[in-house]
């Protein structure tokens, strides 16, 4: 059982997750552009099973959009550590990437969604499959 540990900025709040991830996802959608403050986020997708708040539990504050739970950070430091995506991935937690703590092979980007809504000068990596479906 391959295990990938991650953590925020501050690092109070530590997250491990467990092989293999359903999907990583690179988003270019509205919501996380808002959300995140950058261009495009990079989620990886994960069954609520495989994923675990190792500490700082007590610091994950909860952002609610249309009366759901979409993003949770610390509220320490700010920084994202996980979202949840209930249309498209349910009984998943959608983990920001940046967090995890290296870049494995197995984190590497596998589809790409809403590239319709991405900023002209984000170059599409060829290999990374668009998902155009809604
Ligand atoms: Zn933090
Ligand atoms: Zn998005």
């Amino acid at each position: 059982m391959k295990k990938i540990k991650g953590a925020c900025h501050c690092k109070k709040v530590q997250w491990s997750l467990i092989l293999p991830v359903t999907t990583v996802v690179q988003c270019h959608c509205d919501n996380c552009r808002k959300m995140q403050g950058s261009d495009y986020s990079t989620w990886i997708a994960v069954p609520d099973k495989q994923f675990f708040v190792e500490s700082g539990n007590e610091l994950i504050s909860t952002y609610e959009f249309n009366e759901r739970p979409c993003k949770s950070f610390c509220s320490s430091c700010g920084s994202v550590v996980y979202g949840v995506n209930g249309k498209h991935f349910n009984g998943h937690k959608l983990v920001a990437l940046g967090s995890a703590e290296k870049y494995l092979k197995e984190l590497k980007p596998q589809i790409q969604v809403y590239t319709e809504n991405k900023a002209e000068w984000v170059q599409i990596q060829e290999e990374v499959p668009i998902f155009a479906g809604k």
